[in-house]
């Protein structure tokens, strides 16, 4: 089986409605705009896709792919993966891809893989489980009271446990996570994702708040372009860290950040910011090898197939973005997610597909 045909389209993407803002200092949600589809098609008619929702991306992939990707597969085996994989990060070093960029190919490798073999891409991967807990993800949210109603309702929803994106503000976000452990209980995990909003001493202040709310994990405090002020933390904080998230460099930075004894919770695992699924793999199983977690990223839909297939991953992310709370349909009654069981990796619904995509993608819709 040989590449015979990549291409790219665009998509219209709407966006969020309501829309919805992060903490301080980060762009909110995105405007309605495009995304991009990169389509793999081979000799033997199976074909495999791959979405990238970043804002830009659409113009990005569509360069990529004419300029670099369609002379550089076509006449390849779409089975090399690993081939596939390491020519990629070749491709990266003059290039300096986009993040969401580097996962791309890999992804649209393993959808073309699964709809080969006519089964979920999570069960070539090797399954480990087929259900999984869902926590809810908040937005950044107006006040306190208005995450404790959020709070509330993911809990009537079914979720399992509740994640904040607060403010990027010490004394409120230190108020917040007290007052949510109080309106929840003890029992409810709770966790808290600073979005790289901190420096270190306003990161430690936050570390040890989140410390006696008890909170599970302290995610993402500061921009991970240094170890060693995340190696300082630490060695500060006792509550639990989950790092390497959109550090650059899949696998291999990865393990530097678990090396220095940062990941004291676990590391981040997911297709879009690790160089595709193969590079989520590699991460995870990284971090397996020095017993610490690998926690899958966000509710795209590679990362339920990674949900399945990653046995060190403890729930699954799923966006609040919107108060009243609206549970997202893949989670269900009982707060897990279940294993997608359409072959390959498939593309979320609500999207205007080309016509040529149809044939790929109503099936898992
Ligand atoms: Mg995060």
């Amino acid at each position: 089986m040989r590449i015979t045909h990549v291409e790219s389209f665009r998509v219209p993407l709407p966006g969020p409605r309501p829309p919805f803002v992060w903490r301080r200092g980060l762009l909110g949600s995105a405007p309605d705009g495009e995304a991009a589809v990169l389509r793999i098609g081979t000799d033997e008619g199976v074909s495999g896709v791959a979405l990238a929702t970043r804002p830009g991306m659409a113009v990005v992939v569509e360069d990529l792919v004419d300029r670099v990707l369609r002379e550089e597969l076509v006449g390849t085996d779409p089975l090399q993966r690993e081939y596939l994989w390491h020519r990629i990060w070749e491709i990266d070093r003059t290039e300096e891809l986009p993040l969401p960029a580097l996962g791309l190919v890999d992804i649209a490798l393993w959808d073309l893989a699964g709809r080969l073999h006519g089964r979920p891409t999570w069960q070539l991967l090797g399954g480990f489980r087929d259900k999984i807990a869902a926590y809810a993800s908040t937005v950044t949210f107006r006040d306190v009271a208005e995450y404790l109603d959020v709070a509330t309702q993911c809990l009537e929803l079914g979720y399992q446990a509740i994640k904040v994106h607060a403010w990027g503000d010490v004394r409120a976000d230190t108020e917040l996570a007290h007052r949510l452990r109080a309106h929840v209980g003890d029992d409810v995990p709770l966790m808290y994702d600073g979005s790289a909003g901190f420096d270190l001493p306003d990161a430690i202040r936050v570390g040890h708040a989140l410390a006696d709310a008890g909170f599970l994990w302290y995610e993402e405090p500061m921009r991970e372009f240094n170890v060693n002020a995340y190696q300082r933390l630490a060695q500060t904080v006792d509550i639990p860290l989950l790092v390497a998230e959109t550090s650059d460099g899949a696998h291999m930075n990865t393990a530097d950040f678990i090396v220095a004894g940062v990941a004291t919770f676990g590391v981040r695992a997911s297709a879009s910011t690790r160089g595709g699924i193969t590079g989520a793999l590699r991460t995870a199983h990284l971090a397996e090898a020095f017993r610490t977690r690998a926690e899958v990223l966000g509710d795209e839909i590679p990362s339920q197939h990674l949900s399945m297939a990653i046995p060190n991953t403890t729930f699954f992310e799923s966006l609040i973005t919107a108060n009243p709370v609206v549970k997202k349909p893949e989670i269900g009654s009982d707060g897990y997610l279940h294993a997608p069981l359409d072959p390959g990796i498939a593309l979320p619904a609500a999207l205007d597909y080309p016509a040529a995509l149809h044939a790929y993608v109503e099936s898992n819709i």
